[in-house]
């Protein structure tokens, strides 16, 4: 975070404003909104910023800027386009230690002024730390419309019972819960609508409920292949209720960055190679923290219940008597085809698609490999990289075509995402002069050809002709 986020009480306090100007009267609006006292410095005062003085609401203080003038100033803003004037106010207020902001110039500046959605009390403020204002700027408009304009009287509301709520429930916990109760309730709907005093006898209702024991539940969530977008809106719901998160290897920072800020977060990583959770451990973890009254998420890669032991889960939560709901989750093979521009099923090239895993010698062992090597179908294959060579071999000793069109797909929908595609005789040496990684996903089958036309994510595929493989070797 390259900036300290912070709202400033500026009530009765002194402001340096520096600069007459459109500029200078734009930011002393904002600054007489938190109740600033404001004293200009300049040579010239606008014609709003004469009415601003003529109303008592800012004193000119002087022509020309002098540092002593900083002394009695909390904040000070320079609205000058005179660039060395700009520059020693800057150093003036760093050598006061008091915080500046020099309009347009982040450099010379130590505070930036972000653009804000006011709801007052409620104010959400949007920074791209002066980096590209445009943008927050934007930012802010999508969360303005995002936001009812009764927000403002809501938060009002909740504030003149702050008190007495935090009376009723004491308990941090309890009073989270009531709060996400009343929050979800009719109360918003009331205030939206102008009823303020129906909106005020709920909530009065509302605290005299008794408390409600809290159950603890888990949530088994598919958190998709990795970008944030893949994630279903009842995902984001879970992450946000959480009060723990276990979560595997897999899943990605971008999805781990959406959960409630303080839920605890827990790695309980499966990798093939590695340090890892034993899956009964992860039980344990799970059943105990769901008694001891917190909503677990339990948090997969991909969907929960396509190669990731969240019937198991399942099956050790029943038998501890603990309460559960399932969130699938966008599975690799869907998202991976998609964004590398393969159809998984096809008109003309495939009418049924299987997903299979060659995760080792043993799985490889039990399938039945003459269905798989059948024609007209896509296998997706996950964790298969590894054994790619028996994976070929089994194939075409079966009857698949030896140039039958293959894809990996590693890290897919990821900002990193490699499309490799090629033939089946080639899959092995494709995977190693890549160096493919983990994790990567296989798609067997005609449809895998099209990639090379209807891609439209990230990089075009790297194919195995025989210049392109000198080429990377
Ligand atoms: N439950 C997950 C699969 C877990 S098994 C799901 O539904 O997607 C782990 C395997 O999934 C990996 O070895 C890889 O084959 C595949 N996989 C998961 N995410 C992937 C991604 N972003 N890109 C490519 N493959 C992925």
């Amino acid at each position: 975070m390259d900036l300290y986020p912070l709202f400033a009480d500026l009530k009765g306090r002194a402001v340096l404003v520096i600069g007459g100007g459109a500029v200078a009267e734009r930011k002393i609006a904002m600054l007489l909104r938190a109740g600033a006292r404001i004293e200009v410095v300049a040579t010239r005062l606008s014609e709003g910023l004469q009415a601003l003085r003529r109303a008592g609401q800012l004193v000119h203080r002087a022509l020309v800027f002098t540092p002593a003038q900083l002394d009695s100033a909390w904040l000070a803003v320079a609205a000058t386009d005179d660039s060395a004037l700009n520059q020693r106010v800057a150093a003036a207020a760093a050598a006061r230690r008091i915080w500046v902001n020099v309009v347009d110039d982040v450099a010379l500046s130590s505070f930036q002024v972000p653009a804000i959605v006011d709801r007052s009390p409620l104010v959400i403020a949007v920074s791209s730390g002066g980096s590209a204002p445009m943008l927050a700027r934007r930012v802010r408009e999508r969360i303005e419309r995002l936001l009812a304009p009764s927000l403002g009287t809501l938060a009002g509301l909740l504030d003149r019972w702050r008190a007495r709520i935090r009376a009723a429930r004491p308990q941090v916990d309890a009073r989270r819960d009531w709060y996400d109760a009343l929050l979800e309730g009719k109360v918003p709907a009331l205030v939206e609508a102008g009823q303020v005093e129906a909106a005020e006898r709920a909530v009065a209702e509302a605290l005299v409920q008794p408390v409600r024991q809290r159950s603890g539940r888990v949530i088994l969530v598919g958190a998709g292949p990795g970008a944030a977008g893949l994630l279903t809106l009842d995902a984001l719901r879970a992450l946000q209720q959480a009060d723990l998160i276990l979560h595997d290897a897999l899943v990605s920072a971008e999805v781990l960055e959406l959960a409630r800020r303080d839920a605890e977060k827990i790695s309980v990583g499966k990798r093939r190679v590695g340090a890892s959770t034993p899956q009964a451990e992860i039980h344990r973890l799970l059943i105990e923290h769901a008694r001891a009254g917190k909503v677990v998420v339990r948090l997969k890669g991909g969907d929960p219940f396509v190669f990731g032991r969240g019937g198991e889960e399942l099956e050790a939560l029943r038998a501890a008597g603990i309460d559960y709901t399932v969130v699938p989750g966008v599975t690799a093979a869907l998202a991976c085809a998609a964004y590398a521009g393969i159809p998984l099923t096809h008109r003309e090239h495939a009418q049924s698609l299987r997903l299979v895993t060659a995760h080792c010698a043993d799985s490889i062992d039990t399938l039945d490999w003459r269905a798989l090597a059948a024609e007209r179908q896509t296998l997706a294959v996950y964790m298969g990289s590894h054994r790619l060579d028996l994976l070929r071999e089994r194939l075409i000793a079966h009857g698949r075509a030896a140039d039958t069109p293959v894809a990996i797909i590693e890290n897919g929908s990821r900002p990193q995402q490699r499309v490799l595609v090629g033939t089946l005789d080639e899959l092995p040496t494709l995977a190693s002069v890549y160096q493919v990684q983990s994790p990567a996903l296989l798609v067997i089958g005609e449809v895998a050809a099209l990639a090379a036309r209807l891609h439209w994510f990230g990089a075009a595929p790297l194919t195995a002709g025989p210049r392109e493989l000198a080429r990377a070797a």
